[in-house]
């Protein structure tokens, strides 16, 4: 569903992303770890087109979206992405925030868009802070209220950098549960995370990335139990 090739990416002398190379397969989820700076969120950038890349080449559904005569919107349009701080709109209730960009941006009418905001808030157990402000909920709340706005548009990917570490311990628990449901709905998920445990039960496939590079990549089992990598086991021995 995404692939990269050899990807480079560099801020003045510092290169950032140096040939990556990444596939991620319909209905999975591809976590990445690695240190602060390792270029994790870099990477996602690139892949949702917030970033031109230098070098390489990216595909969504078979397109070549880094090719200069995409439709970049429209290539944004089919990727859903939600960052750590939770981004709502403080002027709005979370229903106005979801329904923001199918009724803008995808032409939904107002009683579909709202239909299917409801639905999802309710299935991943906001259905009660539907007409609140952002500012009534709590962090955590907050953050699954921003899943369900980037799912509102019926993403073919969806793009999480770090979405609980703005959180107090005790909220982490359950905006992880949301993106185990979204999973269990069979979404394409590439995700940014520092908890290991999560990243060891959700993913089908992880990637460690150190100094732009993806270091190791494999099955949860294979990175987190026996690493190949000696530097992916200091990584994890240094966090775990
Ligand atoms: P963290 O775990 O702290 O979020 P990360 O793995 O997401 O780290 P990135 O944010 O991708 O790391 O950053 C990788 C490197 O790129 C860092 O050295 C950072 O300083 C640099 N970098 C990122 N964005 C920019 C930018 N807009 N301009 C210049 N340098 C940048
Ligand atoms: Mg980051």
């Amino acid at each position: 569903l995404l692939r990269m090739e050899s990807v480079r990416k560099s801020f003045g002398d510092s290169v950032v992303l140096r040939d990556v190379d990444l596939e991620v397969a319909p209905h999975t989820v591809t976590t990445l770890i690695g240190a602060s700076g390792s270029g994790k969120s870099t990477l996602l950038r690139c892949a949702n087109l917030l970033e031109e890349v230098d070098d390489g080449a990216i595909w969504l559904d078979g397109e070549e979206i880094t090719d200069p005569r995409t439709d970049q919107d429209a290539v944004r349009r089919r990727i859903g992405v939600v960052f750590q701080a939770y981004n709502l709109f403080p002027h709005m209730t979370v229903l106005e925030n979801i329904t923001l960009a199918p009724r803008r941006v995808h032409g939904a009418g107002r009683a579909e868009a709202e239909a299917h905001a409801r639905e999802l808030l309710e299935r991943l157990g906001l259905g009660a802070k539907a007409d609140e402000y952002p500012d009534r909920l709590s962090g955590g709340q907050q953050q699954r209220a921003a899943i369900v706005r980037a799912l509102a548009v019926r993403p073919r990917l969806l793009l999480l950098d770090e979405i609980t570490a703005a959180l107090d311990p005790e909220l982490v628990g359950e905006v992880l549960d949301v993106v185990r449901d979204v999973k269990a709905d069979g979404m394409t998920m590439v995700l940014a995370t520092h908890e290991m445990g999560f990243a060891r039960e959700v993913s089908d496939q992880v990637c460690f990335l150190e100094d732009g590079v993806i270091l190791e990549r494999g099955t949860p089992e294979q990175v987190f139990g026996d690493p190949r990598q000696e530097r992916t086991r200091r990584f994890l021995g240094r966090i775990v």
